[in-house]
């Protein structure tokens, strides 16, 4: 069977599921982006798609409000398109997803701190509002259409979580201190919200 057809009827069986056992819970989508030959912006041996992914997975793990089920668009280091990645979502009718990134400036270093980009409607300025709130050094870009923002049809959020070019953000994003810290705000903005 084709890997896309395999990847559909998990999507098919995994709604299936959170629909029978999970209802009375809130789907929060955490969306590691890039992942397998994809590794998004590098430096050295630093890889956006290694620091998406440990803290997601530091999210899941830390997660202490039963009332909360985070799912992944990706559980290991794999090649997950947008497209499926949306599907997934728009199967799952999650109450919000929030994508995670990280930057790359290589001809401004200087460029620094988290940016978040939301969807073109209120709800969704209005979480990337109350996130942005989290981080110090943050801002709020409207106007950008990513692929996970203008097809997921429910709430989301595209976050940029610093800029692997500079090196104070770097050494922050590949810390386990630093990942520990983001990933801490990130819930902290999930339990608001829900
Ligand atoms: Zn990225």
């Amino acid at each position: 069977m084709k890997k896309i057809s395999v990847f559909f009827l998990f999507v098919a069986a995994l709604s299936f599921l959170l629909f029978s056992f999970e209802k009375d819970k809130k789907i929060i989508v955490i969306d590691a982006a890039h992942g397998g030959s994809d590794n998004g912006a590098v430096y050295g041996n630093i890889k956006e798609k290694d620091i998406t992914q440990n803290i997601a997975n530091l999210i899941k793990k830390n997660n202490s409000d039963s009332d909360v089920e985070i799912v992944f668009t990706r559980n290991d280091d794999e090649q997950i398109s947008l497209l499926e990645r949306t599907t997934l979502i728009n199967a799952l009718k999650p109450s919000m997803v929030i994508s995670l990134h990280a930057n790359f400036s290589p001809k401004k270093p200087e460029k620094s701190g988290v940016e978040i980009y939301p969807q073109d409607n209120e709800i969704s300025k209005n979480l990337a509002q109350k996130l942005s709130s989290k981080f110090e050094n943050s801002r709020v870009i409207d106007g950008e259409s990513f692929h996970i923002l203008r097809h997921s049809e429910v709430p989301a959020v595209l976050l940029e979580l610093g800029f692997i070019s500079n090196e104070k953000d770097r050494g922050y994003l590949n810390s386990e201190e630093g990942q520990a810290e983001i990933s801490k705000k990130i819930l902290d903005f999930i339990s608001d919200y829900r």
